[in-house]
């Protein structure tokens, strides 16, 4: 029977369960660089540029293993704009008798599949994608048994049920967690490795201009384009990251320095995202590289825990709460992000800094997102739709699934804590801790108030007083409510009368 396997464009693994599922010779690959996908936010210049060429590299990749693709480009006169539109045209112009397909990552795909499925009068086979090691499923019965949805608890079972750094029913090093020994702050002797960069080969430079052309106004540039394209290229990045950085990827976690983009992190969501480097072997190589004594524990288990914990379970939350997730508005806050988020023209220099290097980059590490962008953007009161959209344009990793719980759970506490236990906020002295940005800035992190006090410590206080019914029931946030309890009625009409100003400024 002709078989259409249409696969997206983050579904670029000759192991998808689209493609175990169907017979070679029958089946008939479509790969679309649909129009709509490339505009529903306005993506990063380098994110199209990687996606774009990564679909071209893994078009010649399904011709050498002897599959008969479709390939549309964006600039074909009559692209099909969406992917429902492309699909249907496929059927028709290869009289397909049925369609097989990996299951979507994103809420509103699934939705159009769903509607197409209904209208068509073919068989349509949508499968579960069998990259991830937790189904829709199980994760919506781990839910079901639990009355709070802790990642640490999930994330034990994924130990137990991958084996991945087990002895037994065990956890190897004695405990299940190092997070407190992936807290070090970077002082300047310590010598990162950057990730590895590659040149843009005919197909990435043929995208390069094509993006150019037509994307004239996103953030960022194409002319410095570094990313792997290809699945062996992202490999090679991965052996890179495992030789050189993920030896210091423990210790440094949470550090940040003003001319460090990378520090110790590996770079590699974007290649696991879309499908070039599988998610498991990828753990797996770093459980070996722990086996051989080329890593320490917190390495090991902080790696594999943003992977096997993390990334399982913000995926699993997406799906269990979509499509009212992302109406989510607990701190019910409507301010417009402020136009520096796009320009990074701001004289706080964590700002600054974090999102230069996502303009130039398409990327920025863990805590630059969290604490940073983040917090301050929810200090400030931005409606977390608009800050959702922001982080789902400019990263090169973003897609719905991962980015809105991280954006709208973890990092505005937007869902009111179903993901985190506590608002990740925090004032000047957190970022001054753990980065060098404080002594490049024109504000000064040890001033609580005045003309040239870090804005981080008056929004932090009023954020906490702001909301302080809404918060201050909450356990972790008691030391916090009693030392502001303590301050004078000076001081906090101090503290408001700074942050009103600042806010009104923006
Ligand atoms: P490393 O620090 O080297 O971590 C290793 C790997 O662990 C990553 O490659 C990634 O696959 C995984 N990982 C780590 N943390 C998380 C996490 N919280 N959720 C899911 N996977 C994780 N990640 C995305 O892949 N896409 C996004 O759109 C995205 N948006 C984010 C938005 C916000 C507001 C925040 C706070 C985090 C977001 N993250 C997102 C998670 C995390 O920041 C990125 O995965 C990480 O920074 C990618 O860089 P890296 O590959 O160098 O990661
Ligand atoms: Fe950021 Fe405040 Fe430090 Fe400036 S002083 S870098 S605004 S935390």
């Amino acid at each position: 029977m002709k078989t259409l396997v249409p696969l997206l464009g983050d579904q670029l693994s000759l192991d998808i369960s689209s493609l175990q599922a169907v017979e070679k010779r029958n089946a008939i690959v479509l790969l679309c660089e649909c129009a709509d996908e490339t505009s529903y936010v306005a993506h990063h210049k380098k994110k199209l540029v990687f996606v774009l060429s990564c679909m071209r590299h893994f078009k010649q990749q399904l011709h050498d293993d002897g599959w008969s693709v479709i390939y549309r480009q964006l600039d074909d006169e009559n692209n099909p704009k969406s992917i429902a539109s492309s699909i249907e045209l496929a059927v028709a112009e290869h009289q397909c008798e049925q369609i097989v397909m990996t299951e979507v990552g994103e809420y509103r795909l699934r939705e159009s599949l769903r509607a197409l499925q209904s209208n068509l009068s073919i068989p349509m086979d949508l499968l579960p994608d069998t990259r991830f090691l937790c189904s829709t499923e199980a994760f919506q019965s781990w839910a079901a048994s639990r009355k709070q949805l802790r990642m640490e608890n999930f994330y034990r079972d994924m130990r137990r049920q991958t084996g991945l750094l087990m002895e037994d029913d065990k956890p190897v090093g004695g405990q299940w967690n190092f997070d407190k020994d992936n807290r070090k702050p970077a002082g300047r002797s310590v010598k990162f490795s950057d990730p590895l960069r590659f040149e843009p080969d005919d197909i990435t430079r043929d995208v390069v201009a094509l993006v150019d052309n037509h994307f004239p106004n996103n953030m960022g540039s194409v002319h410095d384009f570094w990313f792997a394209c290809s699945a062996s290229d992202a490999n090679t990045a991965l052996d890179h990251f495992i030789d050189f950085s993920l030896p210091q990827f423990g210790d440094y976690q949470d550090a940040m320095l003003h001319d460090q983009k990378f520090l110790a992190h590996s770079v590699l969501s974007l290649y696991i995202n879309i499908g070039l480097l599988d998610p498991t072997n990828v753990c797996e190589r770093v459980e070996a590289a722990f086996n051989d004594g080329h890593i320490p524990i917190n390495a090991a288990e902080g790696f594999i825990r943003q992977i096997i914990g993390w990334r399982e379970y913000v995926r699993g939350i997406y799906w269990l709460e979509m499509p009212q997730y992302l109406e989510q508005n607990f701190f019910d806050y409507h301010k417009p992000l402020p136009e520096f988020y796009w320009t990074a023209d701001t004289r706080m220099a964590c700002l600054k800094g974090s999102i230069q290097q996502t303009i130039d980059e398409g990327y920025a590490h863990h805590i630059q997102r969290l604490m940073i962008t983040g917090n301050f953007a929810m200090l400030a009161g931005v409606d977390p739709k608009q800050v959702h959209e922001w982080y789902l344009a400019v990263y090169v990793d973003a897609y719905e699934w991962v980015e809105l719980p991280n954006t709208l759970g973890m990092s505005q506490f937007a869902d009111g804590g179903l993901l985190g236990s506590k608002p990740y906020a925090a004032g000047g002295n957190y970022i001054n801790k753990m980065s060098d940005y404080c002594k490049h800035c024109d504000y000064k992190v040890s001033k609580k108030t005045g003309e040239d006090a870090c804005p981080f410590n008056y929004l932090y206080w009023h954020f906490l007083s702001q909301n302080q019914e809404k918060l201050s029931s909450n356990h972790r946030m008691a030391q916090m409510y009693n030392t502001w309890g303590r301050m004078s009625e000076e001081r906090k009409a101090e503290i408001h009368a700074d942050a009103t100003h600042f806010l009104e400024s923006l």
